[in-house]
């Protein structure tokens, strides 16, 4: 795991502005700055991972409940009854570009499958 403080974790602590959506002790939540649909809002932890790949068994809690909050959000915003779509880029190779594990909730519009 690394320790760089990415933008994310500048968010997280203020010193970059967000239009926050959620906020707990573990999870923190925003809406997107050029979003892809009506709805499209990055559920974050607030412990520093980098990616997936980097995630560890002990983050395993960490990473569920960064989960149920992304329902809990999808939910809070409306998308209960078309449902939504959680993505986790992972690596820069399939568009990862912030590197500070993230959970992307879309919806609000027609998705198509399998994405591009
Ligand atoms: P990734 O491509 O890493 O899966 O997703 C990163 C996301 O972060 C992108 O959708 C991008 O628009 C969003 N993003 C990047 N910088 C900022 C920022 O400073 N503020 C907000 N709200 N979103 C950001």
């Amino acid at each position: 795991m690394s320790d760089e403080r990415d933008i994310f974790c500048k968010i997280i602590d203020g010193e970059m502005p967000s239009d926050k959506v959620y906020e707990d002790d573990d999870v923190y939540a925003f809406n997107d700055i050029n979003p892809a649909a009506p709805t499209h809002i990055l559920v974050i932890p607030k412990e520093h991972i980098a990616s997936l790949w980097e995630a560890e068994e002990n983050q395993a809690e960490l990473l569920g409940k960064l989960m149920l909050r992304a329902r809990d959000i999808a939910k809070e915003a409306g998308l209960e009854e078309d449902g939504f779509r959680l993505v986790l880029n992972t690596g820069a190779g399939v568009g990862q570009s912030v590197f500070h594990i993230h959970l992307h909730v879309i919806g609000g519009r027609d998705l198509s499958w399998p994405p591009g």
